[in-house]
């Protein structure tokens, strides 16, 4: 259906193909509409800046984090030796202005990083409800918190906690990141990536000057062993392991930090964005525009994530937006959606159960169920046979799904009536595609 109507929409840039409904569905400009500021609604019992989860010792005590600082270290001490070795701080200003320089970024990037993976994105509290009825239904309501999500947050199975403005549940942080900490984490790819380039410049030049000078360059000039820029194989070893490190940071965090600046121009988180396609390729199809209303242009988007200090501007709950929208336009259009893939969900039985696991559990399946597992963290649940599930995606060999029950009603001419209903809010994740009964739809 979607496909019709976007192929309708396409953008070959001819005028002539531009009819006047594809004209009525653009959004009117930022600049003509202008800026609402958030509203001063009590935030009170919504957000609590002591709860940050889990305590500081129980962020680090995993892989993610743990590997993060061993890096961060490693790249740290290995450039360091190579520093005192081959330009010694204490002999020339250069040398001394090169060392404080890199000091500057790895400490900015372990600072950045350890705050970021502190405070995370920060959490709405448990149970919240607005203090206005009225907002109640106009509010994304999560049954595992069992309260009202604020606008822009989002509920986060890792941290089994809804997150305020949530970008990504980052496994080396261990915590999400989302309003509170996006500028931290920013600045700790920024820096991070300005100490490895560093680091991996310097190093590299003089690894490549020493195999040069020792291996290539005229054997008839003689080489004395302090011509070499690295003259031992200790130093040798700390600046491959430097270079080699510092390399492979480089081009994991350049592509991160790339995404996280997009999202600050755009002031629109991941989840945001996923959203918004969607949005868009629903509101094609009815013919009116979705306003996305956090885009303030990018001047004032930039400004509202990185420029008050350690925290972005705004208490995470109540925005500022564009003035054609109101602070539920999102939130409103996330229930429309939710309603929508639910409609849209189909039923089946399970035929085989799962165990919910990633590994052993699922060899039993079959090859294709344990090698083309979905790209997600997302949970895998367990199913026993005979159980209803709706399913609302999937992959050829991965569905997500809800459990669902048949029940009873009766309807307003006085008829019974079935529907399946979720029952369980726990009961939904992905599973592979094998367990459901062979063609039978209901
Ligand atoms: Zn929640
Ligand atoms: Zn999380």
């Amino acid at each position: 259906m979607f496909k019709i109507v976007m192929s309708q929409d396409t953008d070959d840039g001819e005028p002539e193909s531009t009819s006047s409904s594809e004209l009525q569905i653009k959004a009117p400009l930022l600049a003509d509409v202008g800026i609402l500021e958030a509203p001063s609604w009590s935030v009170e019992g919504a957000f609590d800046p002591n709860d940050i989860g889990k305590s500081m010792s129980q962020r680090l005590c995993h892989w993610g984090p743990l590997l993060a600082i061993f890096l961060i270290v490693t790249i740290g001490m290995s450039a360091t030796i190579v520093f005192f070795h081959t330009w010694p701080p204490l002999d020339t200003l250069l040398g001394f202005i090169n060392l404080i320089v890199f000091f500057t970024w790895n400490y900015m990037s372990l600072t950045n990083f350890l705050q970021a993976t502190r405070f995370g994105g920060g959490f709405v509290k448990l149970g919240w409800k607005p203090e206005n009825p009225a907002l109640h239904k106009k509010l994304q309501y999560c049954p595992l918190c069992e309260g009202h999500k604020a606008p822009r947050s989002h509920h986060c199975a890792r941290c089994n906690r809804c997150v305020l403005k949530m970008d990504h549940h980052c496994p080396w942080l261990n915590n999400c990141v989302g309003h509170r900490n996006h500028a931290l984490f920013v600045k700790f790819c920024f820096f991070s990536i300005m100490g490895c380039f560093h680091a991996a410049a310097f190093l590299i030049k003089n690894i490549v000057v020493t195999i040069y000078l020792l291996y290539y360059a005229d054997k008839t000039t003689r080489i004395l062993p302090h011509d070499l820029p690295i003259t031992d194989i200790q130093t040798m070893i700390a600046a491959l392991t430097g270079a080699t490190l510092s390399l492979g940071v480089c081009i994991a965090v350049i592509p991160l930090l790339y995404i996280q600046l997009w999202s600050v121009y755009h002031n629109m988180t991941y989840i945001e964005d996923y959203i918004v396609s969607k949005a868009e390729a629903r509101r094609r199809y009815e013919k009116f525009p979705f306003v996305y209303p956090y885009n303030l242009g990018w001047r004032r988007n930039v400004l509202e994530v990185l420029a008050n200090g350690t925290f972005p501007k705004g208490n995470g709950i109540w925005w500022p937006i564009r003035a054609d929208c109101t602070q539920f336009t999102f939130s409103e259009e996330q229930i429309a959606q939710k309603e929508l893939k639910s409609r849209h969900a189909r039923i089946r039985t399970i035929a085989i159960g799962y165990n919910g696991g990633k590994f052993l559990g699922l060899l039993r399946l079959g090859c294709y169920a344990f090698f083309c597992q979905p790209l997600t963290d997302g949970r895998r649940v367990e199913v026993k046979a005979g159980e209803k599930w709706a399913i609302t995606r999937g992959s050829k060999f991965w569905v997500y799904a809800k459990k669902v029950e048949k029940q009873s009603y009766v309807d307003a001419e006085g008829a019974v009536q079935y529907a399946f209903v979720g029952t369980d809010h726990l009961a939904r994740g992905w599973f592979p595609r094998v367990c459901l009964e062979v063609a039978k739809t209901e």
